[in-house]
């Protein structure tokens, strides 16, 4: 099983994560940028998270054979702290590296006019640097943040063919399938969406433009949820052809729209790849 995980927090994850993700199948990771969990102070602080970013974790991700992009973006927490606003003048300077294939997360969170502006901003960035939007859906009032955020990715002229929208579930599903987005799904250890759930929506809406993630950060998660997902699908029935079309080709053709997206080494079909057999085991 060939895994590609489109959103997780690896700055939060330690080494043994990345090595049991190996073993697992992970072979290629986007990181986008969040929230630290408290307020940054200034804006060196973003210059930074995102130098690491693109730098220090690509390297270690290396170490264990899986490839490791990032998206950059002022997070909707943040967009609301006017000591953070000023990060949108510096994104420019990001979204133009290499290893950035997005702009992310960005959204609402509390759904504040300040992220509203912030939002509708850096959708124009993704737009100006010719780069896919990450989409962060509210945990809170989960409808009306889709139905808003769908308003103003409408309204800012992107394709929606190059919009994903994350931490989608049963409910904000039916919202987002029709507009043409891709469909984010985070699959979390107890609360929120769990593999036999995603299987469900899978079997329902079929395998187009859908995303799977462990969107693993500080928090309870777990960066092996995207296999276990895959383990579920191969149980209800799909083959492995529709686990490969989930868990790799689409990620790999929504982020290939950056142009950016380097799977030299790590993209070879299972039969044929040779990258952590060591850890592997040979499995
Ligand atoms: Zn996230």
């Amino acid at each position: 099983m060939r895994i590609f995980d489109p959103h997780i927090h690896m700055t939060s994850r330690t080494t043994d994560d990345y090595e049991r993700m190996a073993a697992a199948g992970v072979r290629a990771v986007v990181e986008p940028a969040f929230w630290l969990g408290q307020p940054r102070t200034s804006v060196d602080s973003f210059v930074d998270y995102f130098d690491s970013l693109i730098g220090w974790e690509p390297f270690r991700a290396g170490q264990f054979g899986v490839r490791h992009h990032a998206t950059v973006a002022l997070n909707p927490k943040e967009a609301n702290d006017p000591r953070c606003r000023p990060v949108l003048d510096l994104l420019p300077r990001y979204l133009e590296k290499d290893g950035v294939v997005a702009v992310g997360e960005i959204g609402y969170d509390s759904m504040t006019p300040e992220e509203d502006e912030v939002f509708a901003a850096q959708l124009a960035l993704a737009l100006a640097h010719d780069l896919p939007a990450l989409v962060h859906t509210p945990h809170r009032d989960k409808a009306r943040g889709v139905e808003r955020t769908l308003a103003v990715v409408a309204e800012s002229g992107i394709a929606p063919g190059r919009v994903v929208l994350d931490h989608l579930n049963e409910v904000t599903v039916e919202l987002v399938r029709d507009t043409g987005c891709w469909l984010g799904f985070s699959i979390y250890p107890e609360t929120k969406m769990s593999p036999p759930r995603m299987v469900e929506l899978l079997k329902r809406y079929g395998t187009e433009r859908m995303l799977v993630n462990s969107a693993a950060d500080w928090g309870r998660s777990d960066p092996l949820l995207t296999r276990a997902t895959g383990e579920a699908m191969l149980l209800a029935g799909f083959d492995a052809d529709d686990v490969d079309r989930v868990l790799w080709r689409n990620p790999v053709e929504f982020y290939g729209r950056s142009g950016r997206l380097d799977l030299r080494d790590v993209d070879a079909p299972e039969s044929t790849f040779a990258g952590n057999s060591i850890l592997r085991g040979g499995s």
